[in-house]
């Protein structure tokens, strides 16, 4: 069976035990070099990327195996003839045995893992799903904090922030964990998946005001105003800034919590925050090279 990575749904507490052992041994570089030779890995990105793509390749070619890039696929792949995704995933599946795919519509992926003979691992799907992100956003709780009744507070765009939503199915697995969701009205989770959250018994809380949900948080998970999914400068301009960890914000949050963020951070968190021992998002984008290999590792080894 081929094992696609379309959603975060898609993991089972056991699978997320089994891939962040395996980051465990790699981050201590207890692993074989020569485990993926002879593979070959396609990266076919529609939407810019610095370290999903790059941290992807580098984990490839670190577990001894190689890649195939089209880095700007809507300009420089067939896309521009007018070839569709799906004509484009039946000619790269032939050249490449694993697909990781970063794409601006929704459900993308899921499209090209009913045609693809070989796994499609999601990089990004316009609004909805980053599921790789939410694993190393997980490993990075979980070396620092206690899973089970976390609280955590995340903020931003929470409606466009595909980050977030596959985040909250991973947190949707784990026993008593409490959600601040932090937005402003517009720019909330989307309702359906609340409901689907809520159902699985993640408890959710939602605001406006940043300020009062710092100091109960263990982790505070930063996010972008997506720019790239808003229909017009204006609109988007309503919400950039409306949340900034500043310095002096950062002193109303607990003494061991963790800051975190997905990064690109755009005005989110001030340069200042950087120097904070609490702030995670260099070290949890560090991470991304480790839980990846530890997950190319664990796709080859279910299919
Ligand atoms: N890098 C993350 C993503 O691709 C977060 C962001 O772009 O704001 O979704």
């Amino acid at each position: 069976m081929i094992t696609h990575i379309t959603t975060a749904a898609k993991f089972s507490k056991e699978d997320i035990k089994a891939i962040f052992s395996l980051s465990e041994k790699i981050k201590s570089q207890k692993f074989n070099k020569k485990l993926l030779a002879g593979k070959v890995m396609a990266t076919l990105f529609y939407e810019p990327s610095t370290r999903t793509r790059l941290s992807f390749e580098s984990a490839m070619i670190r577990l001894g195996g190689s890649v195939i890039s089209t880095e700007n696929a809507s300009e420089f792949s067939s896309a521009v003839k007018g070839e569709t995704l799906e004509d484009t995933i039946r000619i790269v599946h032939s050249y490449a045995d694993v697909i990781v795919l970063r794409h601006f519509s929704k459900g993308a992926s899921e499209i090209a893992s009913k045609i693809s003979a070989v796994p499609i691992v999601n990089a990004g799907d316009g609004a909805g799903e980053h599921p790789t992100q939410a694993l190393l956003d997980l490993f990075t709780i979980c070396e620092n904090k206690n899973i089970n009744g976390l609280k955590i507070a995340m903020v931003g765009d929470l409606k466009f922030g595909r980050t977030i939503h596959s985040l909250l199915k991973l947190l949707s697995l784990y026993k008593d964990v409490e959600v601040k969701l932090v937005a402003p009205n517009l720019l909330g989770l989307p309702s359906s998946l609340k409901l689907e959250l809520s159902q699985k018994g993640l408890h959710l809380e939602e605001s406006e005001n940043l300020k009062d949900s710092l100091f109960r948080s263990d982790v505070l998970y930063m996010t972008r105003v997506q720019k790239e999914r808003f229909t017009s400068e204006k609109e988007y301009k309503k919400y950039f800034g409306k949340y900034i960890l500043t310095k002096e914000l950062a002193r109303k949050m607990k003494k061991d919590a963790i800051i975190m963020h997905p990064l690109p951070r755009v005005n989110e968190i001030a340069p200042e925050v950087d120097k904070d021992p609490r702030a995670f998002y260099f070290m949890q984008a560090k991470n991304g090279l480790f839980v990846r290999m530890a997950l190319l590792s664990w796709i080859f080894h279910k299919s």
